[in-house]
């Protein structure tokens, strides 16, 4: 398969071969077309799997069709595709996607979000733009002042929408709905399913074609994970072990708490490890900077909590590692999303305390895999004896020099990342209550 059966113009052809692509990814192959053909939407699709590009691409080559003036008096160049997205991370980063495929197209974007200054964003919108990417609070605060005219909209696209309700975004999102035009393309895609999801999506869709590329609520086949059985006193010196003894480079480090993120940016920097933390308490300069320098390779370590995290788009980024599990179950399968993106094999480790193993369930209940256990020499948790029953028998014969992270699991089967679990996947729902019951 190619780009070029997909239907798309000799322009965006160019600007995706340019950027290196040569094939599309799954998402791809089946949302340009769907999308081309003009109607209603609904994806099921991770971040990591190219979906961007998969609702970026065909929309441009929708509006390269000049707009029909749908009053004389209608100025300036209107708003045709708004772009929502739940946090400023990925605004800015589906806007660069369109600005990278939008190449040698004659549209225009811009991007808006909160933390920053409105002014500019207002003088960018007076100036007149095609394709707007926008977080939902931003963009109602320049619609109460009058800053930009959304009745013009033809297409709305509602990336990561299971993140914008986790996010509290719902009445935000109807409240934009309310201001846009009742003729429009609506597309909407989701990492998960959820019921609320379905209640949106039944509101808002027209008949949408659909389209599922990675199963719910899984993994991404091809990230390797590893569970680390640690005490929590020695987390940090094992994290700066592993970053010395495996020559990571490049390692995404998530924690729970923003003091948690500050407070381990501050112990790595005394172990000589150079990191910097993004949380919501930084401002979006320190957030922009960090994660630039990450991007450059001038950073090894980036810490980051699960919000301030979300669709962060590193290329190649080989390893992620969770200090701490978090709570919420689908967090996990977000986090580990960060690696193993578009077809590159990554690895996720979890440094995982005994008072984390009710989590550990929940997310592997969640995912219905047993997350193979590792065992590094010299940091055999003390307390292992109360872990679960395959991890004690794991400790004892995690000797230096046996062989790691492979050992049957409690059911006598191995499991690889991506296969099925032998046992049948957990009673009742596989709920972020599991997580949240611990
Ligand atoms: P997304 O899921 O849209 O966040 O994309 C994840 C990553 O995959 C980004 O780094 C993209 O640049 C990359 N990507 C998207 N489409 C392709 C493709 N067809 N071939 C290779 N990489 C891609």
């Amino acid at each position: 398969m190619s780009f070029s059966t997909l239907g798309l113009s000799e322009t965006l052809l160019r600007a995706v071969t340019e950027h290196g692509y040569t094939q599309p990814t799954p998402v791809q192959t089946q949302a340009i077309p769907a999308v081309l053909a003009g109607g209603d939407l609904l994806a099921g699709a991770q971040t990591g799997t190219g979906k961007t590009a998969g609702f970026v691409l065909p929309i441009l080559q929708l509006l390269s069709t000049p707009a029909v003036a749908k009053s004389p008096r209608a100025s300036g160049r209107p708003i045709r595709a708004l772009i929502l997205t739940p946090t400023r991370e990925l605004a800015a980063q589906v806007e660069q996607s369109v600005r990278t495929y939008g190449k040698y197209s004659k549209l225009s974007s811009t991007v808006v979000f909160g933390g920053v200054g409105i002014h500019p964003q207002i003088s960018h919108l007076k100036r007149g733009v095609d394709i707007l990417v926008a977080t939902p609070g931003r963009l109602l605060d320049l619609a109460g002042q009058r800053a930009v005219n959304l009745s013009q909209v033809e297409i709305l696209v509602l990336d990561e929408a299971d993140r914008m309700l986790d996010m509290g975004f719902i009445r935000d999102i109807r409240r934009i709905l309310a201001l846009l035009p009742r003729q429009r393309q609506n597309l909407l895609f989701s990492a998960t399913f959820s019921d609320e999801i379905k209640a949106l999506a039944d509101g808002l869709l027209n008949s949408p074609a659909m389209i599922e590329v990675a199963r719910r609520n899984s993994t991404v086949e091809m990230i390797q994970q590893k569970v680390l059985p640690v005490d929590h006193a020695r987390k940090r010196e094992l994290l700066a072990h592993l970053i010395r003894t495996r020559d990571w480079t490049q390692v995404l480090v998530f924690t729970r708490t923003k003091h948690g993120a500050n407070k381990l940016t501050e112990q790595l920097g005394h172990d000589g490890i150079a990191a910097l933390a993004i949380h919501g308490n930084k401002s979006q300069a320190a957030r922009t900077h960090a994660l630039a320098e990450f991007k450059r390779g001038r950073l090894t370590v980036l810490v980051a909590t699960d919000i301030a995290a979300r669709g962060i788009d590193i290329d190649q980024l080989p390893q992620v590692v969770n200090y701490d599990l978090p709570n919420v179950p689908e967090d996990y399968v977000h986090r580990i999303g960060r690696t193993g993106r578009a077809g590159a094999t990554g690895e996720a480790v979890s440094l995982v305390s005994v008072d984390e193993r009710a989590f550990l369930r929940g997310i592997e209940r969640l995912i219905k895999q047993t997350i193979p256990q590792e065992h590094v020499p010299g940091f055999a948790p003390r307390a292992a004896a109360s872990m679960q029953p395959a991890t004690r028998d794991a400790a004892r014969r995690a000797q230096p020099g046996a062989p790691a992270g492979r050992r049957p699991s409690a059911a006598g089967a191995r499991h690889q990342v991506g296969a099925p679990r032998a046992r049948p996947a957990g009673r009742g729902r596989p709920s972020s209550q599991a997580g949240r019951a611990a």
